[in-house]
Order: C-alpha cells, then sequence, then structure tokens
C-alpha cells in the first residue's frame, strides 16, 4: 500500500512544509480541541511554568505533529522530536531528556511503540522530572536519581488501544482529533492553492475537499496532482471538472475512496458474504498488514458509516454495497 495516493501515512516533502500553519489561529478545525489547548497555554505561559504533557490521538494526517511544534512555539520554548520506534534504548532516552531545557516541548511520535525498558524511564521523567538511570552491572551495580529540567512532553498515537494504562494516566492534557469536515478542508486546500500560486474556483476546492477522507495531508497531496493535470492539460485553473477528472485517473472515486478501501470493502462482500468477518482474515484475504488496515483503512469508513466493528467482526453497511454497485443482502440490514 506503499503508493497509496489517498494514503495518510506518509509526509509528503516540501508541500507539507508549505502547508502547515504555524500558530493556532491558522490552524483549521479541531475547534475543541484549540479552545482548550489555548486556555491551558495561556496558563502555562502566566504561570511561567512547563505545560502539562500532551497526548494526541487519532489517524494518521489530521494534524498531531502540526499542533505539537505549534504548541511549543505558542509557548516560546524549544522543541525536540523523536519517536517511539526511533528510540532503541534507554540510553537514547536519556540523552535526549538531559539535553533538555526548563519548559521545553519533547515531541514524541508513535508513543505507542516505545519499548518497556524505555517506557519504564519515561515514568519517574513525566511525573518527577527524575531520572532513575542503574549504573554498572551485578554487586557493584548501583542507582542514581537525576534532576531532569522541568519539560513537557507531547506525544502523538495512532493507537490509544496499544499504550499501557500507567502511561495513558500521566498525560494530563488527552486531546483526540476527529476527521475534518468538507467545509474545513475546503479551506485548507483554498489556501495551498494561494500558497502555490494556482487558481482555483470555489466548487473545484469543493471536490478534492470532498474526496480527501477527511484528512489535511491527504488534501495537500490530491492537491498537488490535480494541480499537475491542470497545469499540463487544463485551463492552469482547478475547477470542478478538472478536479473530477484528475481523481478519476488517480482512481479516487466519488467518496474519496481509493483502490484499497475498495478491495477492502468488495472483499467483506464478495468474500465473506457482507461479513461479520474477522480482522485477521480481511488482512490475510488482502495480503496487507493488520496494523494497517485497522490505522489506516478502516478508521475512515467506520466514521463514514460504511464498515461497521461488531464483537464478532467487521460488517459492511447498506451504504458500502450500494456504492460498491452491489445488491444489498438482507443481513446487512441492522
Ligand atoms: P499527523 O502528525 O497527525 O500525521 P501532520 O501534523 O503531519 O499529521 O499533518 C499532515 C499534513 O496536513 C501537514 O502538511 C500539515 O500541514 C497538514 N495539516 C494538518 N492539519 C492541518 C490543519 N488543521 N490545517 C491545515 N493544514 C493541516
Amino acid at each position: 500500500s506503499d503508493s497509496r495516493l489517498v494514503a495518510p501515512e506518509f509526509q509528503s516533502e516540501d508541500f507539507d512544509r508549505t502547508l502547515r500553519p504555524q500558530v493556532l489561529a491558522d490552524f483549521v478545525g479541531q475547534q475543541q480541541a484549540r479552545a482548550n489547548l489555548s486556555v491551558f497555554i495561556e496558563a502555562a505561559r502566566s504561570r511561567k511554568e512547563a505545560l502539562d504533557h500532551v497526548l494526541f490521538v487519532g489517524p494518521p494526517g489530521l494534524g498531531k505533529t502540526t499542533l505539537a511544534q505549534i504548541v511549543s512555539r505558542e509557548l516560546g520554548v524549544n522543541f525536540r522530536a523523536t519517536s517511539g520506534p526511533v528510540i532503541a534504548k534507554a540510553g537514547d532516552l536519556a540523552a535526549l531528556l538531559t539535553n533538555l531545557e526548563e519548559r521545553d516541548v519533547l515531541f514524541i511520535d508513535e508513543i505507542h511503540r516505545l519499548s518497556p525498558a524505555v517506557e519504564e524511564i519515561l515514568y519517574p521523567a513525566m511525573e518527577d522530572f527524575q531520572l532513575d538511570l542503574i549504573i554498572g552491572e551485578g554487586p557493584a551495580a548501583r542507582s542514581v536519581k537525576i534532576d531532569l529540567a522541568k519539560f513537557t512532553l507531547v506525544a502523538a498515537t495512532t493507537r490509544l488501544g496499544l499504550l499501557t494504562t500507567p502511561l495513558r494516566d500521566r498525560f494530563g492534557i488527552p486531546v483526540r482529533l476527529q476527521f475534518y469536515t468538507v467545509q474545513e478542508l475546503e479551506h485548507i486546500v483554498s489556501r495551498g492553492a494561494k500558497m502555490m500560486g494556482i487558481g482555483m474556483t470555489p466548487d473545484g476546492a469543493t471536490e478534492i475537499a470532498r474526496r480527501s477522507r477527511g484528512t489535511p495531508r491527504v488534501a495537500g497531496r490530491l492537491l498537488r496532482r490535480v494541480r499537475d493535470f491542470a497545469l499540463v492539460e487544463g485551463p492552469g485553473t482547478i475547477t470542478r471538472e478538472v478536479a473530477d477528472g484528475a481523481l478519476l485517473r488517480l482512481e479516487v472515486d466519488s467518496m474519496g475512496f481509493d483502490s484499497l478501501d475498495r478491495r477492502y470493502m468488495s472483499t467483506i462482500a464478495v468474500s465473506f458474504g457482507g461479513g461479520p468477518v474477522g480482522i485477521e482474515t480481511i488482512a490475510a484475504a488482502l495480503s496487507e498488514p493488520r496494523d494497517a488496515i485497522e490505522e489506516i483503512v478502516e478508521p475512515y469508513l467506520i466514521q463514514q458509516g460504511f464498515v461497521q466493528r461488531t464483537p464478532r467482526g467487521r460488517m459492511l453497511t447498506p451504504h458500502a454495497f450500494r456504492h460498491l454497485g452491489l445488491a444489498v443482502p438482507n443481513s446487512a440490514i441492522i
């Protein structure tokens, strides 16, 4: 699935950076999260204290990294970034932590992928701003405590369920990000088109927004591809027709689903009678990793009401059958 055009999981270089809002006021959508964060940031600043630890939860591409950067900028502190899989040993995390200054933000992406040994170091660091290290081995081993600067951990995860409870409990500010509305995405692509210096009609913006799977990173990627079509084959402006033609050629359908989304739904429909069918079985049938299906494919299909998670497995809804152009079986009517 590496080449999925609508795959939100991969960063797309320079364009991501130009689109990235720099301040909270420019960050579109996530109204409630923004409102709460701005209060907590203001309060921390006026008390000259470190902000409580923040946990961003949500599917890839919804703005977790962007918000983490904005938080540090609004606090006026340094931003240090790493990710769960990158921190191999407890010593790696210790090195990062001891280099932080008072109130700095340490961003750990994919925190659900930290190893247990590294998590052990993180608990006292988050709670008491102390490192507990064991130095030496065998009978000569002793434990030392090192005081750390009072920092803010900002972490992101696509899989809250994979976090241990003690880790989860140490975040004072948990923030769940939602898929964006079409209107919010219109705003984001219009701004992106302006920054790229390309003309776009309002219905051109709507067409891209509708087909971005509720995800700003996807919107940015589609915008870039549609722009190429508009420049090479079209009138040089992104109209609804240009956007529609380009997206169809890229196999992004009217709902914004791509070939993997459609393969997922048609496999459940055709091979498993619409479900219920277990995730492992679906993953095997698609030859795709289970994680990718759970993190990337399913959240949007569930949010759109095309798939349901039941105790006995995944089930397609009548919407999915109709979208695939298949007759709705009685078993799918709930
Ligand atoms: P995540 O960390 O959740 O995977 P990112 O923060 O990397 O997502 O965002 C992905 C892309 O989408 C970036 O290019 C970012 O600029 C853009 N983006 C995310 N949220 C917004 C938003 N609210 N407004 C504008 N652009 C956004």
